[in-house]
């Protein structure tokens, strides 16, 4: 972590660097399915991913120093952890060399208030915003039933929701239902993943990143989707985001 901050306020002394590339989000209330979604988007655009939850949880696994505990305590809570810490990491992550050849970058879970939205616009150009909507009950529900990779972190699910309209089968592994099929990971639960922490995320969300509906809409960027019947909605959610980048392209 102090490496981390050390490099990034080099990058914020200087002139500010610009992201040329195509920036397209992925929001919605924790568990509503966007890193599920996320990933098959960027497999099948070969364009990269980045989760600022999973770069946290796995950076805060290592990290002693008292930032990292400062940071640890607030994500196993499901507190927002503070716009300067993100977006340190959001400036790191955008201007990395590795992505050099990459066509754009597909956001998860980043920005999350109004505060980091006005910052990525310094940064570069949002293309397009998916906000991805589902009931409260529905969201508590599938999120007790995750389970993810503990060594790729794709995403699983235990829970069966099928019920007024929604169509859910549980997303489980092909070949051992206690490992993943990409590389043989352990699934297991995460620490925010329970009912006390799933209530105060969802309340943390309404609060401080639902705003960002109204800002987007404003900016003409904004489109939504409910997904109900979960993985089963992919191929749909994949064209509508073509088909909007598309008519946007042409404008
Ligand atoms: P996620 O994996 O997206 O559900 O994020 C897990 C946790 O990481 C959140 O509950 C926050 O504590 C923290 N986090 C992730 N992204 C952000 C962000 N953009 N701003 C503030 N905190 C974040």
């Amino acid at each position: 972590m102090r490496n981390l901050m050390k490099r990034s306020m080099g990058l914020f002394g200087k002139k500010p660097q610009i992201y040329s590339k195509p920036i397209l989000i992925l929001m919605g209330a924790p568990g509503v399915g966007k890193g599920t979604y996320g990933k098959r988007l960027s497999k099948d655009w070969s364009m990269p991913i980045f989760s600022t939850g999973e770069y946290l949880r796995t950076l805060l696994k290592t990290d002693k120093t008292d930032l990292g505990n400062e940071l640890r305590a607030l994500v196993k809570a499901g507190k927002l952890v503070g716009d300067d810490v993100i977006m340190k990491i959001m400036e790191k992550r955008l201007f990395t060399d590795e992505d050099k050849k990459a066509k754009g970058i597909i956001l998860d879970g980043f920005p999350r208030t109004v505060g980091q939205a006005e910052l990525l616009d310094k940064l570069g150009k949002v293309q397009a915003v998916m906000n991805f909507f589902l009931r409260d009950d529905i969201l508590i529900e599938k999120l007790a039933g995750r389970r993810e990779c503990e060594k790729c972190h794709i995403p699983y699910n235990v829970a069966t929701i099928i019920r007024d309209g929604y169509d859910m089968e549980p997303l489980m592994p092909k070949k051992d239902p206690g490992h993943c099929d990409a590389c043989n990971g352990k699934l297991i639960q995460r620490e925010d993943d329970t009912e006390k922490v799933i209530k105060d995320r969802l309340i943390e969300y309404k609060q401080k990143t639902a705003p960002l509906e109204g800002y987007y809409k404003k900016k003409g960027v904004y489109i939504e989707f409910e997904p109900k019947k979960g993985v089963k909605d992919y191929p749909e959610i994949k064209q509508k985001l073509e088909d909007y980048i598309k008519t946007k392209q042409k404008k």
